[in-house]
């Protein structure tokens, strides 16, 4: 019995030619908990069939278990593949959607073949998976495709074990498959032949596109025009959010951006993610496209349809997620039609639905190995496998960039990413996952973890859930512990927790956490020095806010005069009226978030006053960088009463603010930054270290997406004589709480 992904991937025509060509005679058959095989013959014979099982899997299968055992012989010669049996509890893990096939493309592209130019030309090794899913087990009739009957062509290849075809769900053609059709703004059919061609010249005259994808619509202008992309932008409300974008091929990629051996086998893999690669000075695409930032989030075409719109007319193409601002990516040509009015010209839809709203993943490559930043489309819903088994539970994460996860034995299953819960579509989204998750991994888990914070929506969904038992979870000992399941170690760690904020368990907002944590619990051992944060939420948006907390911090009753050399408060705004704010923290909490303190000192440096989005001055800071080393700035280690370690950065604030002063570059004193916070984590580790004798280091939260921070970090740490451990497969941000949450509650569980 095999168990795994082994449905839906060619995998029952792979074990056919593997018995032919091992001269075995018996069966294979799709049961609910996996692919059932007999096989008779030659012990070698069989021991060289499996090995060649092992080894030349179909590119989408993933085997996690086999098991065997000797039966009776029934003297069969032949090898036969019999209908599914609906026996067994379900075991099987659906695949994930991934890019079309180099055969696919290959007749994609011949004029010859019957399935030329057809934009839903797939096979068992490619095309969509998840996101047609209706219910399990993964057969035609439970997917969107169930209304497309099969052509016969299409029939005796889906019926034929030896085709590429064989029992491929979506299999489709011209004949009988989907079909592309365009609408104008209204909904209506626009009259053409080919809609295909009436889409490119719509894209080059300039206008805005709705474009069906595999997990939901992209809009899309030609990234090339200008007018167009700022067109996008102003009815998109999102002035200076980069843009995704979609590039014809490799050599166009290296045209705009630098990109190491990592970067290329990402871009070119199965899973088709969006690639952050650093850009370089180009005129191919607008500057509108991603400005002031370091990097283009890159990706090839992964869909048949993406070939025919790129292939000879586009070099680039913005391609951003479809939805209004803080709502979940639109996925039906109707929802598209009414959501995005007043954004999109045209509709470019087709009539096979997507039943799963799966958003582009995000990966980036840090120290030459990967770290993925929202896990989703291509990834989603391949399990992680953890060390241990745990009993059933749903996490339901965070507030913002939301996934859930749901334990089953020793793997957890991350859902598709959500997204921030502030408007009622995302919420509903919210709901419609936790029906999906427990769908597809067949279970109903009595135990539901969720962050602490009392006003977060998640939060109140799992105390709706009741009677199911409620286990509340710090959000940093969640990051830590994420991280530490992702690399499979258990047991106590350094735990470095770097975010923007989080609730605290002392009422403050956390986010620079030095934490001794395992499974189950932590401590707090130490944490970066408390600020205020002026206007609260006003001063995430407005970082100069944080900026003039930082000075007073650092100058005492001196900081206005600072504060006005450096013209950090905007014309208009009172400084004495400022000061008293900080002072008597009027609606303005303490934090300890290192997220913040980017933010504040992208302030100081005038990079920005205010942001659009969240992590913008942090990013642009990290942009100012071209050197890969500078100096270090000061920094105090203290203890307060309770001996908890106080990471104190003022003297790094006075030393910035020294070299601005003497006209240092923006590029030197921001690398001298992030060394210095680097080398402050090694010396608060080694603090701790020396309590404890703890010698691993785990670094989780959304700070670490920041490349230069993590590999000087993990330098430092290293240097230090610490094992480090880092984020992978999971993001280090706020989309891999859940996971964290689901292994603290599973383990909580374990041991009660
Ligand atoms: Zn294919
Ligand atoms: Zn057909
Ligand atoms: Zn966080």
């Amino acid at each position: 019995m095999f168990s795994g992904i082994v449905q839906g991937v060619g995998f029952r025509p792979f074990i056919y030619r593997q018995a032919i060509q091992n001269k075995l005679g018996g069966f294979v058959r799709n049961r609910p908990d996996g692919v059932l095989v007999e096989v008779e013959g030659a012990t070698w014979d069989i021991d060289s069939f499996l090995s060649g099982v092992r080894r030349d899997l179909p590119p989408l299968a993933d085997i996690t278990n086999i098991s065997a055992l000797d039966i009776e012989t029934t003297h069969d010669k032949v090898f036969r593949i019999i209908p599914s049996d609906a026996r067994g509890d379900g075991d099987v893990h659906i695949a994930p959607d991934v890019a079309v096939c180099a055969d696919c493309l290959k007749e994609f592209f011949n004029p010859l073949d019957r399935r030329y130019q057809y934009p839903f030309i797939n096979c068992t090794n490619c095309g969509p998976r998840l996101t047609i899913i209706k219910s399990i087990p993964y057969d035609r009739i439970n997917t969107s495709m169930s209304c497309f009957p099969l052509c016969p062509q299409c029939q005796s290849e889906y019926e034929n074990p030896v085709d590429r075809r064989f029992h491929a769900e979506p299999n489709a053609c011209p004949v009988c498959g989907p079909r592309i059709q365009i609408l104008d703004q209204e909904g209506n059919p626009v009259d053409t032949t080919d809609p295909i061609a009436a889409a490119v010249n719509k894209l080059k005259d300039g206008k805005v596109l709705a474009i069906k994808g595999l997990g939901g619509f992209h809009l899309c202008v030609d990234a090339a025009n200008n007018e167009a992309v700022e067109r996008l932008r102003s009815r998109k409300f999102r002035e200076e959010k980069p843009l995704a974008i979609m590039i014809s091929n490799l050599e166009t990629v290296k045209l705009i951006g630098q990109l190491n051996s990592e970067e290329e086998k990402l871009l070119t893999s199965l899973q088709r993610p969006i690639v952050l690669i650093k850009k370089k000075i180009t005129n191919i695409i607008s500057r509108q496209v991603a400005p002031g930032v370091p990097h283009f989030g890159v990706m090839l075409p992964y869909t048949p349809l993406h070939y025919l719109l790129l292939e000879n007319n586009f070099a680039v193409l913005v391609m951003t997620s479809a939805n209004q601002i803080d709502e979940p990516i639109c996925i039906s040509n109707r929802e598209a039609v009414t959501r995005l009015k007043g954004i999109a010209d045209y509709f470019l839809v087709h009539n096979r639905n997507i039943l799963v709203r799966c958003d582009d993943s995000i990966v980036m490559v840090a120290g030459g190995k990967q770290q993925i930043l929202r896990r989703s489309r291509g990834f989603v819903p391949r399990p992680i496998a953890l060390a241990e088994s745990f009993p059933a539970v749903l996490a339901l994460g965070p507030q913002l960039k939301a996934t859930q996860c749901i334990l089953k034995d020793n793997f957890a299953f991350l859902s598709p990413h959500i997204g921030d819960l502030e408007t009622p579509q995302a919420r509903d989204f919210f709901s419609e996952s936790i029906t999906l998750m427990k769908k597809i991994t067949e279970s109903d888990p009595a135990v539901i973890a969720c962050d602490a914070h009392p006003a977060y929506y998640s939060t109140q969904v799992a105390e709706a859930l009741a009677p199911v038992k409620v286990i509340r979870v710090q959000h940093h000992h969640a990051h830590i512990v994420s991280c530490m399941a992702e690399n499979r170690i258990s047991g106590e760690v350094i735990g470095l927790a770097m975010d923007g904020t989080g609730y605290g368990l002392d009422g403050n907002a956390w986010g620079g956490e030095f934490l001794v944590a395992n499974e189950t619990g932590f401590r707090r051992l130490g944490h970066l020095k408390y600020f205020v944060l002026p206007g609260g939420q006003k001063a995430i948006q407005e970082p100069w806010r944080i900026a003039a907390s930082l000075l007073k911090s650092a100058y005492g009753n001196a900081w206005p005069e600072i504060a006005a050399r450096l013209d950090i408060i905007p014309s208009g705004f009172d400084s004495k009226l400022l000061d008293k704010i900080i002072e008597n923290k009027i609606n303005s909490p303490l934090t300890s978030g290192l997220g913040r303190l980017f933010d504040g000192v992208a302030a100081i440096m005038g990079l920005r006053r205010k942001v659009s989005f969240e992590g913008q001055a942090a990013m642009e800071l990290e942009g100012c960088i071209n050197e890969t080393s500078g100096t270090t700035f000061p920094f105090e280690i203290k203890r307060d009463a309770e001996g908890c370690f106080i990471l104190d950065m003022s003297g790094a604030i006075r030393s910035i603010v020294d070299e601005i002063l003497k006209g240092t570059s923006k590029n030197e004193i921001s690398i001298s930054f992030h060394m210095t916070v680097a080398r402050s984590f090694a010396a608060m580790a080694k603090e701790i270290s020396a309590i404890n004798g703890i010698k691993r280091v785990a670094l989780s939260g959304g700070c670490f997406q920041n490349r230069i921070l993590l590999e000087n970090s993990v330098a430092e740490l290293e240097n230090a004589g610490f094992t480090v451990y880092c984020h992978k497969h999971v993001p280090a941000n706020d989309g891999g709480i859940a996971l964290g949450q689901a292994v603290i509650a599973g383990s909580i569980m374990k041991g009660s």
